[in-house]
């Protein structure tokens, strides 16, 4: 755990959140600002700044951050009517939280290209 990093607080239980999934390793927990109906963000417990953090060696971790994902959205109601996984990196990516996440949005349709 970092000890001034936000999302390691929450995964810690630190600070709540409004959590939707939790395993060994992952957790997923509503978007307190919400920009979709639904927006979930899924996050591992350890620390990675960003995407930019990743090696082969967190390729299974990826991967099971997306399949995460997708049970979320099937759990929620998303699978069908679709949904989008994004995971923002550095400033031009728009990142404002430094520990890696995926945001899940849907239950609306989103709009292409992102602003
Ligand atoms: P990003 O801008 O891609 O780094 O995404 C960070 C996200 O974290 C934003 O969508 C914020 O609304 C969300 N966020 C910030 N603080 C919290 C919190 N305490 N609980 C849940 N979501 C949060
Ligand atoms: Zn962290």
């Amino acid at each position: 755990m970092t000890t001034d990093c936000l999302f390691c607080k929450i995964a810690a239980g630190k600070i709540p959140s409004k959590q939707v999934y939790a395993d060994a390793e992952m957790l997923a927990f509503h978007d307190i600002n919400p920009q979709a109906p639904v927006h979930v963000l899924v996050i591992p417990k350890k620390h990675f700044t960003s995407l930019n953090d990743f090696t082969e060696a967190e390729a299974l971790l990826l991967g099971k951050m997306a399949v995460t994902a997708k049970k979320i959205a099937a759990d929620l109601g998303i699978a069908e009517s679709g949904y989008r996984v994004v995971m923002n990196t550095n400033a031009d990516g728009g990142q404002t939280v430094a520990h890696v996440h995926l945001h899940l949005l849907g239950g609306r349709r989103l709009t292409w290209p992102p602003g």
